[in-house]
């Protein structure tokens, strides 16, 4: 069968096949058809966080951790220090590219399977005056834990603090609303829940720090200052921009507003997400999270404790009939992932979970309850 498989995973995810048709022209970097499309997307993009008056938006081309990376070593002064709330792999690896930038890090170190703690950040900031900036990641796409972003924006508000959040796999999908949450930058990207292709990320900066950020980066091609000033002098991109990646998210934000928005994705994300909790339910599976913290995005189950299952079988046996699932990223226990975002609804969802449920019976295993 040459039929595309569903993928499940949390980007690169299904798309629709307008976007992937928008993919089929050729585009000149300088044509002024082109850089009109990046300013239809640029305008969108702020429209979908009424960050209009407060913020602008800097796409720049690469993986979502491109644009991680260049909003700490475009925001954070050199002799900055940031503290990063950790609960979970994407924390960590945020943590790490802020070490490798150079900046000064600190790190929360919270439990994987809970919501990272607000009050704790307040007494570590009164504790440490030192902190200029936090990192959150708002879906921890690891587990698939969702943080308390409104608290957390407002603790760093009180106590003056810079604040970064990767919302790189809960933007378009959860609220998020830049007239009442702030901070300074905010991060996604196209192959996520706008259901893009992958390729680029953007960075909403706060016009407030916008200036100061001039001059900090220590990278060329990852400065999102120089990206902004030469974006909005040419309406060009500094360098060669991934032309197919942007007229495909131009049309995928199409049907974003054509859907209804953030709240119509959410609300067909969160039926893919109450499909699937059901249906695993009947194998037997069990999620890893307590549901009042699990963002509609991914899932983490389990494994099965039967002594024949291990992934990679699993993984072909649903591959075969037409499922891409996710590994897990835990560090302590056996789980596997399934991400309920991209262009899919609960039929699809009610099929992934016949094809899990077909999985496991090639495997000789009657349920999927874990130990
Ligand atoms: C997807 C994702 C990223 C970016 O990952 P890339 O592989 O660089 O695209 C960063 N943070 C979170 C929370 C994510 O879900």
């Amino acid at each position: 069968m040459d039929r595309d498989k569903i993928l499940l995973t949390p980007g690169p995810l299904t798309t629709t096949l307008r976007t992937k048709l928008a993919m089929l022209r050729d585009w000149g970097s300088w044509d002024a058809d082109f850089n009109a499309v990046t300013a239809s997307v640029r305008n969108s993009l702020l429209g979908v966080i009424h960050g209009h008056a407060s913020h602008v938006v800097v796409p720049l081309q690469g993986s979502g951790t491109f644009s991680v990376e260049a909003s700490v070593a475009t925001l954070v002064p050199r002799d900055g220090h940031v503290l990063v709330l950790d609960n979970g792999a994407y924390c960590k690896r945020a943590a790490k590219l802020t070490t490798m930038m150079g900046r000064r890090v600190s790190v929360l170190a919270c439990d994987e399977a809970a919501q990272v703690d607000p009050q704790t950040l307040a007494q570590q900031l009164k504790a440490d005056p030192s902190i200029t900036h936090v990192i959150l990641i708002h879906c921890e796409t690891g587990a698939g834990v969702l943080n308390p972003l409104q608290a957390v924006a407002d603790v760093c508000a009180a106590q003056g603090k810079g604040l970064i959040v990767d919302a790189m796999s809960s933007f378009g999908a959860l609220e998020i609303d830049a007239r009442k949450t702030r901070f300074d930058a905010l991060i996604a990207a196209s192959g996520k829940c706008l259901e893009g292709v992958p390729g680029m990320g953007f960075v909403f900066i706060r016009k407030a720090v916008l200036d100061a950020c001039a001059g900090r980066s220590q990278s060329l091609a990852m400065d999102l200052y120089d990206q902004y000033v030469y974006m909005e002098k040419t309406t060009q991109w500094r360098f060669t921009p991934p032309t197919h990646v942007v007229v495909a998210l131009h049309e995928a934000i199409a049907q974003f507003e054509a859907e209804g928005g953030q709240s119509a994705r959410l609300a067909r994300y969160t039926a893919n997400y109450q499909t699937l909790i059901a249906g695993m339910a009947r194998l037997g599976f069990k999620p890893f999270l307590d549901p009042a913290i699990q963002a509609p995005i991914i899932v983490t189950f389990h494994a099965p404790a039967h002594p024949n299952y291990d992934f990679k079988t699993f993984y072909a046996a649903a591959r075969a009939r037409g499922f891409i699932l996710y590994p897990g990223k835990l560090t302590q226990i056996e789980t596997f992932r399934v991400g309920c975002i991209g262009a899919i609804g609960p039929d699809e969802m009610e099929q992934a979970v016949h094809a899990m449920g077909l999985a496991l019976q090639d495997m000789g295993i009657a349920s999927a309850t874990p130990a």
